[in-house]
């Protein structure tokens, strides 16, 4: 039965919200009691105030994280046990979606139904699949001499701290605490500031799921507070983080200063979207370019946000694109209907906005949406927006937006498009559209991205690696590739 917007209105007054850090298995203020506003950004409702967490606060659970790690308390417990309690904590997100829904969208955004359908049932997945992963995993003798047995094992890193995003707040996260975790690993995790309440509330149900105190902390506040006390920690062995370009060089500049701990980046993405003029379906494929820049507000790092379009099908193409975009309307968050929710702040609102102004100026020519709308409900919500015309130089098709304004582009040739696709700091993601079996092998072999989409755009699940090249990032999210963030290879020589 659907939940109306009535109901979870309900739901919001029995909310207790809870606001506050998470260290060795409790709910604490921040140490210096600080705290920071959470207004929601689908209609300007206070939420709540957050504890601002400092590099006290860091030094404190980065000390117990380091004491759980050393006393075993969970490194050494048995894979299958460790798989168990995670499945735990898996089925206990399960049973808590519905609230942890209603917190997702309110905190940063996006329709009820994606947090619903999407955010929570996928953050159990990966917590899921990960967990069941890890009683099969098996380490490696080496090819020695007779007289020698090499092992090569893995160990979990240590003390773990991730840094995350606001766009899919538990999804993220997850993607980083659930490897991170199964390895044995003690984990710190920073929410970002203008999304921290499902992390938060999530830190209680790791402890009821039975993972010992002190392995699963929860340290919100700012990035350049407790963000940079963490990156720059000598007692931090790993630092997993997703979120901007520009932050992830930072954070590589203060392991640098510190201790040298591993960074991984999972970092931003300016994607190409080709469609060639023989795809199977141009109708399914403009479906799948609107979707790809309008799904959770544009605001996704693998977001379409270049369209390429073989000159031959332009003209039939863009009305399609036009019509399929339709289908993509801003609405109240906790609408069920919603498919397009508020943009997650007002900096973040005036960012797409103002870059939709640049589009104009530069001689795009804005075919669609890009305005402000539904401000009688004192919510930030914008129209997703379309640029023709656009050439790949202009600022639009360089930086990333990270909101809802998609630039076509049109290409005569297959090495055009295959260049500008390539042109691009960024790395993670492209689609392409064609039904010629050989074409889209050889143009997903030239793409350098870490994410290929054939007749789809934005497929996948947790079996297949996910991360960028170039600028995008290093290192690789879900699947079994993710354990190499956590652990480390040990070599271990015995004369026979
Ligand atoms: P952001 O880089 O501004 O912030 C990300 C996190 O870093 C936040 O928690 C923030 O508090 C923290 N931070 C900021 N300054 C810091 C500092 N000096 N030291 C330590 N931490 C600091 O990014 P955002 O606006 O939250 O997210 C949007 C970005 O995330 C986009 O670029 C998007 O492409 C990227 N992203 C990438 C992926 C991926 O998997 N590649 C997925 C989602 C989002």
């Amino acid at each position: 039965m659907t939940i109306t917007r009535s109901d979870w209105e309900q739901r919001f007054q029995s909310l207790n919200i809870e606001s506050r850090a998470f260290i060795d298995g409790q709910y604490c203020a921040a140490a210096s009691t600080a705290t920071f506003e959470c207004i929601s950004p689908v209609d300007g409702r206070f939420l709540a105030n957050v504890a601002s967490t400092d590099e006290a606060d860091a030094n404190a659970a980065v000390a117990v994280a380091r004491r759980t790690f050393e006393s075993g308390v969970w490194a050494n417990l048995a894979p299958a046990e460790r798989k168990r309690t995670l499945i735990r904590f898996a089925d206990l997100i399960l049973e808590n979606r519905e609230e942890l829904a209603l917190l997702e969208t309110l905190d940063m955004g996006k329709p009820i139904s994606d947090s619903l359908n999407v955010d929570i049932p996928a953050t159990a997945n990966a917590i899921r699949w990960t967990a069941e992963a890890i009683d099969k995993l098996y380490d490696e003798v080496a090819a020695t001499p007779h007289d020698q047995l090499g092992l090569v094992t893995r160990e979990p890193a240590g003390v773990v701290a991730a840094i995350v995003p606001w766009n899919f707040p538990l999804i993220m996260a997850s993607w980083k605490f659930a490897p991170a975790l199964a390895m044995g690993n003690s984990f710190i995790l920073k929410p970002s500031e203008k999304s921290p309440l499902t992390a938060i509330r999530i830190a209680q149900l790791a402890l009821d799921a039975g993972i010992p105190k002190g392995v699963f902390n929860v340290l919100p506040g700012f990035g350049h507070t407790v963000g940079k006390a963490l990156a720059l920690h000598m007692d931090v062995d790993v630092l997993a983080f997703t979120g901007s370009t520009a932050i992830a060089k930072q954070l590589m500049i203060y392991a640098g200063q510190s201790n040298m701990k591993r960074v991984w980046a999972e970092a931003g993405g300016k994607s190409a979207n080709v469609v060639f003029a023989d795809a199977p379906d141009l109708r399914s494929a403009a479906q799948g370019a609107a979707a790809a820049i309008a799904f959770n507000q544009g605001e996704v790092c693998t977001a379409g946000s270049r369209l390429l379009v073989e000159r031959s099908i332009r003209d039939q193409f863009i009305p399609l694109l036009v019509e399929a975009l339709q289908g993509w309307k801003p609405g109240h968050a906790l609408d069920p209907a919603t498919t397009v929710g508020a943009v997650v702040d007002q900096r973040q609102l005036d960012n797409v906005l103002r870059y939709i102004d640049i589009g104009k100026e530069q001689g795009a020519q804005l075919i669609a949406g890009g305005n402000r709308t539904l401000e009688d409900t004192g919510g930030l919500y914008v129209e997703p927006a379309i640029f023709d015309g656009v050439s790949n130089a202009m600022t639009i098709a360089q930086e990333e937006i990270f909101g809802p304004v998609l630039s076509v582009i049109t290409f005569d040739t297959f090495d055009e498009a295959l260049a500008i696709a390539n042109d691009s700091i960024y790395g993670l993601a492209a689609g392409v559209w064609t039904r010629n079996l050989s074409k889209a092998h050889t143009f997903a072999r030239g793409l350098r991205a870490g994410s290929i989409w054939v007749n789809q755009y934005d497929g996948g699940d947790m079996t297949a690696p996910f991360g960028g090249y170039k600028q995008s990032g290093n290192g690789r999210d879900k699947s079994l590739h993710a354990f190499d963030k956590y652990t480390e290879l040990k070599a271990t020589w015995i004369k026979l």
